[in-house]
């Protein structure tokens, strides 16, 4: 008979947003989830899609006619090494859903094979990572904004539906060491096209015309120098309510920024995050002020930093001259299968063909596509073979950065099903694999 003893994780990690809230606890009855608490709705259901489902694999499978059959792993990852080792310009992309170690593993696979790595910052906040290349940035931990901002400005996100409990642990509600009555001592201020839930619980809500972010912040810039407006409104933001920011940015004690894909991916792209950056620099003229992206995936900066340390680059990289090449635009996944120059792929950890331009995916498929994935997803589901892992900070451990790049450990908190491996574990046999093909 099956046991129904509970076992209770504390301070477990949840591995879905790059919040990365390390205060969860999770029941677990005979390796099943069956309670988790202080997640949010978006963090709990990962956790609870770590149990057993139709749409959970828990064996590798390659395509067989319009399906898939279950294979060993001995053949699945053969298969795979010959479809990696035979492409001319395969892309490696993926790993900001998972721990550090695989992103390392991923960057040696690639260099071996000369291929393309990339992760999903290209399609999120590549944007960010070349403006502070450009001009460096001013920034801090979530821990210092909760004890010590008085004014939050979310500009271009949405963390009430996207981080949803950003505002509870860090940015709005929670008490801090010099901010002791929360919620009132702080002033918060949204920028976006939209009125969204997060706009409706601010103090200043500032409706910006779509694509015109650069615009504004460089208004606020010139306003903070002292530079009359001689125009009634920017970007649809009329003079006075500028220039009301501006007196309230200046008077704060400590302020952030903290910015989203709303500013990212607008028109204009690095050059809005340079300028907000500068705005942020020239606002230490009055104050304190420093600027935070709020990155999705939970461990996308990770990707970032265990690429830069092994490359010196953090996404968009080509080794097909035996030596990494960063250029974003030229070696970004989007573009590279836009240009269809990719004739393989090996997707780590993410779900392109929901979220790549239709001309991007159609191209993947025209070549073979591996995916490591434990969950049937438009990606897996047309994929020639799926190699099934254990989620990492559900079924493994591993390392993560938070979205201020402080890195938190995973806990694992039950076994992971069937004869799934983890992300490291499928990697290196792949590597191991490729290297006895290749002679190495
Ligand atoms: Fe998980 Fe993010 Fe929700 Fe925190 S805010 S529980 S990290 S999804």
């Amino acid at each position: 008979m099956a046991s129904k003893e509970i076992n209770t994780c504390t301070d477990v990690v949840c591995p879905f947003c790059g919040t990365l809230c390390d205060d969860l606890e999770v029941d677990v009855v005979n390796n099943q989830v069956v309670e988790v608490r202080n997640g949010c709705q978006i963090g709990t259901k990962k956790f609870f899609a770590s149990n057993p489902s139709p749409h959970r694999y828990v064996k590798p499978i390659i395509k067989e006619g319009d399906g898939h059959k279950e294979v060993t792993w001995d053949e699945a990852i053969d298969k795979a090494a010959d479809i990696l080792i035979k492409a001319k310009r395969p892309l490696l992309y993926g790993f900001s859903s998972t721990e550090a170690d695989a992103q390392g593993k991923g960057v040696e696979l690639a260099e071996m094979l000369g291929g393309i790595l990339d992760n999903t910052a290209s399609v999120c906040h590549g944007p960010t990572l070349l403006a502070v290349q450009d001009v460096g940035v001013p920034s801090s931990t979530l821990g210092e904004y909760k004890n010590r901002a008085d004014m939050v400005i979310f500009w271009g996100c949405n963390p009430v539906h996207a981080h949803p409990r950003h505002l509870g642990r860090y940015s709005e509600f929670i008490r801090g060491y010099f901010r002791k009555d929360g919620r009132h001592d702080r002033y918060v201020v949204v920028v976006d096209p939209r009125n969204t839930h997060t706009a409706q619980i601010a103090d200043l809500y500032i409706k910006v015309n779509p694509d015109e972010d650069y615009e504004l912040l460089n208004a606020i810039r010139a306003a903070l120098r002292g530079v009359e407006l001689d125009v009634e409104e920017v970007s649809g933001v009329p003079k006075k309510d500028i220039m009301e920011l501006v007196n309230k940015l200046k008077s704060c004690k400590f302020g952030v920024l903290f910015f989203g894909m709303g500013l990212t991916q607008s028109i204009s792209h690095h050059r809005n995050i340079d300028t907000a950056i500068c705005l942020t620099r020239e606002l230490n003229d009055y104050t304190k002020f420093l600027i935070t992206p709020m990155r999705g995936h939970y461990n996308v900066t990770g990707a970032n930093t265990v690429f830069t340390w092994n490359t010196g680059y953090p996404y968009s990289i080509d080794f097909s001259k035996g030596y990494p090449r960063y250029n974003p635009g030229e070696f970004s996944s989007c573009d590279v299968l836009i240009k269809d120059e990719v004739d393989a792929s090996l997707i780590v950890a993410s779900d392109p063909a929901s979220n790549f331009p239709a001309a991007s995916v159609k191209n993947m498929f025209k070549h073979p596509v591996i995916a490591i994935e434990p969950h049937e997803t438009p990606t897996s589901a047309f994929a020639d073979i799926v190699l099934p892992p254990a989620i990492a900070g559900i079924e493994c451990e591993g390392t993560a950065y938070r979205m201020d790049h402080v890195p938190i450990m995973l806990r694992k908190v039950k076994e992971a099903p069937g004869e799934c491996l983890t992300d490291v574990e499928i990697l290196e046999r792949l590597i191991e694999k490729v290297k006895e093909k290749k002679g190495e």
